[in-house]
């Protein structure tokens, strides 16, 4: 495969990086060597509290109920930041108190341990209380993205069989009506914030809940039971259902402290919906494991908005995403500079690879970098990440958490895969089995979860290289890579590539058929404000492109488009332009955001 010259990959510019930012805590880890070294997950699993009276261990009663044992329950769980300008707190006191109703109220209705409770709701108080309540009822939660049209809503709640689901009277009239006769398991659906309709079954929250009493004890849970599905982003295909167990909480509790470097004073902000897998094990479970006060923002992307949130909530670390820094790059770092935001510590950035310049931009924006991590839906939570103590690469992943082997392998014809991990080989990224929060299936996909496995290893369907120094560079998807004239071309480098132009804001990049060579490169770019497309603009790229990649690598063909299609989760569908380029059909839809959305 070919290695274009990684410009960010010296010395100068990991000196440049290295945190400027004088800690006022303590990094939680500190030595990244020793730590790997001694960590053991059954001496980590003692952070755990587990239920009392050894009764196995259940998330909620890890995120919530444990606080208030020790004295804090008083501490801000919740703060909700409304979109009309409300704005309530939950300690942990009223958070406990509130899923000890809801669970009540499941319990009520005869809901059983293990039935699929749904949710369909925007970044509602009502959400978390449901998540973790319904967590405390053993039930299996599935939290579903509220932009979801009625196709894709009945489709998971078909697939997940849904028992109850929680939502509000507007979201329930247009988007799960419609196709209610396709959910005949759906007893119960409890609404929030307005009239409930009279329908049977429907269910208003006060009435339901609010009237529910406030004490309630967890039953004994098994650490191997399921509680969460959590639906793919169908970046690459049709979203698969993957299921995590309760012992999923050992390692969002370790994750967080170590890739997010979170404590129990922070006040902490996850950007992702909990339609995501990263908004319930980041943006719901991690911070409540460690104490910290969740801030949760119900509007949607806002620049001004989110740096006034920074500012006015004091947030000290900050998990957000690639869409939203590049989103923010466009509009340039001056428009960050109005605001004190000295109390932000970390930030970190998850869901598609970081270009190396959004790395940079964080340190001219915010004075500090973003720390990119990487993880799936199917790995539960971070396996990847860069830490708040170790010098950062820009565009790497970073290297792999405590507790957690990462390797790269070759798949075998006929089965299995053979590990060839040597620095600057591309292959896939494995990871060696098991660790707490690994997947435990893919609902009614027993096949497609076996394939994702060869011997101790999960095969990630990520292709990377690892470095001399330990780091992993991401690749590109299996599915996008792009196979030309002899070399393999992954489609992040030649992003990364476009990316430095000052004109682009953004660049998808895809294989087209090409009978002398197999496939060329052909870029599809969205341009910062400022800049139109033009011939001369477009050789200019391509010429750029060229000098940076080298002729083999550089894109042959560049598209100007005023936006690239996304999922709701922010990733670029590349298989969606290629289907577009090519005429192909266009497979799944059901996640994909509106391309004129910006
Ligand atoms: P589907 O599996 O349905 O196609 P998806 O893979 O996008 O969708 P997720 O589980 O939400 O669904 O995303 C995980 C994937 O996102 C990873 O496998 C990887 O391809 C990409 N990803 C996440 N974080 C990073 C990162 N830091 N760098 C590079 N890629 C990342
Ligand atoms: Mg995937």
């Amino acid at each position: 495969m070919s290695k274009p010259a990684r410009v960010f990959d010296d010395a100068a510019t990991r000196r440049i990086c290295k945190k400027r930012d004088a800690q006022r805590l303590p990094p939680n880890l500190v030595d990244y060597a020793a730590t790997c070294a001694s960590f053991r997950w059954e001496d980590a699993a003692k952070q755990l509290d587990g239920l009392p009276g050894g009764g196995g261990l259940n998330i909620a009663h890890e995120a919530v109920d444990r606080h208030l044992a020790v004295g804090r329950g008083g501490r801000t769980a919740i703060r909700w930041i409304g979109k009309a300008g409300g704005r309530s707190e939950l300690t942990y006191a009223d958070l406990a108190a509130a899923t000890n109703r809801f669970a009540n109220a499941l319990q009520g209705l005869g809901v059983q341990p293990g039935e699929r409770v749904f949710a369909l709701m925007g970044r509602l108080p009502e959400l978390y209380i449901a998540v973790l309540g319904a967590l405390k009822a053993r039930c299996v939660v599935s939290p579903l993205f509220s932009a979801f049209g009625p196709e894709p809503v009945a489709t998971r709640a078909e697939m997940g069989d849904a028992r109850v689901l929680v939502t509000t009277p507007e979201l329930y009239a247009r988007k799960v009506q419609p196709l209610r006769e396709r959910l005949p398991g759906l007893k119960h659906v409890i609404v929030a914030g307005g009239p409930a309709s009279r329908e049977d079954g429907v269910h208003g929250w006060s009435d339901l809940v609010d009237a529910a009493s406030p004490d309630y004890v967890i039953a004994p849970t098994d650490a191997e039971s399921m509680a969460l599905l959590h639906f793919t982003s169908g970046t690459t295909g049709k979203p698969k259902g993957a299921v995590h167990v309760h012992g999923a909480v050992l390692a969002h509790m370790v994750t967080a402290r170590y890739a997010l470097d979170l404590h129990e004073e922070d006040i902490f902000w996850c950007t992702a919906d909990p339609g995501w897998v990263t908004g319930t094990s980041y943006g719901i479970v991690a911070p409540l494991t460690l104490g910290a006060t969740n801030v949760v923002v119900e509007a949607e992307f806002d620049a001004q908005a989110w740096y006034s949130v920074l500012e006015r909530e004091r947030v000290t670390v900050w998990y957000t995403a690639p869409t939203a820094i590049r989103m923010m790059m466009k509009l340039g770092a001056d428009a960050v500079k109005g605001y004190d935001l000295s109390t932000l510590r970390f930030m970190a950035s998850v869901g598609e690879p970081l270009n190396p310049e959004g790395v940079l931009w964080g340190l001219e924006a915010f004075g500090k970098p973003f720390h990119d991590n990487w993880w799936q839906t199917e790995t539960g939570g971070i396996m990847i990440a860069n830490y708040a103590a170790m010098d950062i690469k820009p565009g790497s992943m970073g290297k792999p958490l405590p507790g957690i082997t990462a390797t790269i392998v070759e798949r075998l014809e006929g089965g299995g895969a053979r590990v060839i991990d040597e620095p600057g080989v591309d292959g896939e990224l494995a990871l060696k089995t098991p660790w707490p929060s690994m997947m435990r299936g893919y609902l009614h996909e027993d096949e497609r979860y076996r394939k994702c496995f060869a011997g101790d290893w999960y095969l990630t369907g990520d292709l990377a290289r690892r470095d001399a120094d330990g780091y992993f560079w991401f690749v590109g998807r299996a599915d996008d890579v792009i196979k030309s004239a002899g070399h393999l071309i992954g489609p992040f480098e030649v992003e990364s590539a476009l990316m430095e132009h000052r004109a682009v804001a953004e660049a998808g990049v895809i294989g087209i058929p090409d009978e002398t060579v197999g496939e060329v490169v052909k870029a599809f770019v969205a341009l910062k404000p400022g800049f139109e497309p033009s011939e001369a603009l477009n050789r200019e790229l391509l010429g750029h492109a060229r000098k940076r990649l080298g002729a083999a690598v550089a894109p042959k063909q560049i598209d100007f488009r005023t936006n690239l299609p996304k999922t709701r989760s922010g990733k670029i569908m590349r298989r969606l332009l290629k289907a577009r380029e090519l005429g192909l059909p266009e497979g799944d839809l059901s996640t994909l955001e509106s391309d004129e959305k910006k």
